[in-house]
């Protein structure tokens, strides 16, 4: 045999680390081909620019989770590896009722001392349930873990006893959830708690843009690069191939593989069509298992200048507006420039209703969410964008209970084991949890070829 042909849906960051991963990993020829939707390969790392000035912004995935500091970071070391230069984050002050609360003294200021109490008291509760270690490794069933609870995050909440310690809780959280904390679960709540803290993870950005990663994973890759391909259906073809139809325009196209890396989000591996019943049950089960769609908006806004910086400095914040939503200084990213930029991150429900209003009430509504003492502030609006990401992410990624490697990543083993899943709803919902995600398929792929050559 000349090579082996491996088909790989979804140009997104899961596909070309999948290609990347397996392409190093691979000790036999490989044919590769990647077919995607849309007209470009990146997915939801997208780092646009205004049409008034060519400024950037980061209109999808905003910022990478560095668990460098306990062991291996496989997206960090990737990063490294692809030359990319990165810049460290900082926040969160957390505004409430027009009050920066940038620390401590600050909270006890503004909410008064039976709040600081309590916030005090969930924090050492948070930080006894899950230490920096077992954060790191929570994805991991198969390494050391944390027993799953399936309570939701709520139960926890109503345990602070103090209603402004809860909301402080809830402003700080509600953009990285993405959903509210009846609808997700008590670990991956107190995850995203924790994860404020320096004890638990940093965060970074690349300089020139996120995009920057999927452009180098790109021009690495030797595949065929197929855009404007949407798949549409997939199908087991002969005793060992497996048949993938897509569509160029009008014209219907299949490809005929040795294996498939199907590398889509939960919501978009739910519109193709998995033919034969087998098959489809199996995806059906996959699907209903992680099936909590969480949902985002971005709102971006150019200023000609950061009038904010006098009272802000960090990279973001949190406002106590759209249920909580992270506030992003976008023109941090490039120190030096003397344009502002501010992109709001609207989470969970409130996405998920303000989704119906128009771009234009959108960038209203967020320059309306602007405390006091900036709402000077809109008067040096010079654009607006807005980016929908509805049921993008998920809110309770790996599913209630974090099931094995394997089944994760292979939904019907016994009829179509030349079928693979890579996805970041199998792990956090993060661009780490892809990567793991692909590592792994990529490595079980590189194993087969070798095996069966
Ligand atoms: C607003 C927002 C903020 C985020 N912030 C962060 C963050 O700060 N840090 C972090 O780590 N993660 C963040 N994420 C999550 C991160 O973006 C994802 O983990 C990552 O993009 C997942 O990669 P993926 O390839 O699985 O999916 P995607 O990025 O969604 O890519 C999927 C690709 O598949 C293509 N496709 C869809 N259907 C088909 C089809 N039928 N046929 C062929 N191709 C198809 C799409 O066009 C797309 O290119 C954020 C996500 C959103 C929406």
């Amino acid at each position: 045999m000349c090579c082996w042909n491996i088909g790989i849906v979804g140009g997104g960051p899961g596909g070309l680390m999948t290609a990347y991963q397996l392409q190093k990993l691979a000790s036999v020829p490989l044919r590769i081909t990647l077919l995607e939707a849309s007209g470009r390969l990146g997915g939801k790392i997208l780092t646009p620019q205004f049409s008034t000035s060519p400024v950037r912004y980061e209109a999808g995935a905003a910022e990478f989770y560095d668990y460098s500091i306990f062991d291996e970071d496989p997206l960090k070391d990737l990063i490294a590896e692809l030359g990319l230069p990165i810049r460290a984050m900082g926040g969160p002050a957390v505004v409430m009722d027009n009050q920066i609360l940038a620390n401590m003294d600050d909270i006890e200021a503004a909410l008064g001392p039976t709040a600081a109490a309590a916030l005090l008291d969930f924090d050492r509760r948070a930080k006894d349930q899950i230490t920096p270690l077992e954060f790191y490794h929570s994805d991991y069933p198969e390494g050391l873990h944390l027993a799953p609870d399936p309570r939701r995050f709520d139960q926890l909440l109503t345990l602070v006893e103090s209603d402004d310690a809860r909301s402080y809780i809830q402003n700080l959280i509600h953009s990285d959830l993405a959903t509210e904390p009846q609808q997700t679960t008590f670990t991956y709540g107190l995850q995203n708690y924790l994860m404020n803290s320096p004890a638990y993870m940093h965060l970074y950005g690349i300089e020139g843009g996120n995009q920057r990663l999927v452009e180098e994973l790109a021009q690495r890759i030797d595949a065929e690069v197929l855009l404007n391909h949407p798949v549409e259906s997939i199908e087991k073809q002969g005793s060992s191939q497996i048949r993938v139809h897509s569509r160029s325009g009008d014209q219907p196209r299949h490809d005929d593989f040795d294996f498939v890396v199907v590398s889509l989000p939960h919501n978009h591996l739910g519109k193709l069509a998995f033919r034969g019943a087998r098959l489809q049950r199996a995806i059906e089960r996959h699907l209903s298992y992680y099936h909590y769609p969480a949902h985002y908006l971005r709102i971006t806004i150019l200023f000609d200048k950061p009038f904010w910086r006098e009272a802000f400095s960090d990279s973001y914040w949190m406002l106590d507006k759209f249920g909580g939503c992270c506030l992003y200084d976008e023109s941090s990213r490039e120190p030096g420039s003397s344009h502002g930029i501010l992109g709001w991150l609207v989470g969970g429900t409130a996405a998920e209703t303000m989704n119906a209003l128009t771009d234009e009430e959108l960038i209203s509504a967020a320059l309306d969410s602007l405390p006091t003492f900036l709402a000077h502030g809109r008067k040096h609006m010079v654009e607006g964008r807005v980016h929908r990401w509805l049921s993008a992410v998920n809110a309770i990624p790996g599913g209630i209970v974090p099931r094995p490697l394997d089944q994760r990543h292979q939904p019907e083993p016994i009829e179509h084991p030349q079928l693979y899943l890579v996805g970041d709803y199998l792990f956090d919902s993060t661009l780490n949890g892809v990567l793991d995600s692909a590592e792994y398929v990529a490595a079980w792929l590189a194993a087969q070829t070798t095996d069966r050559s």
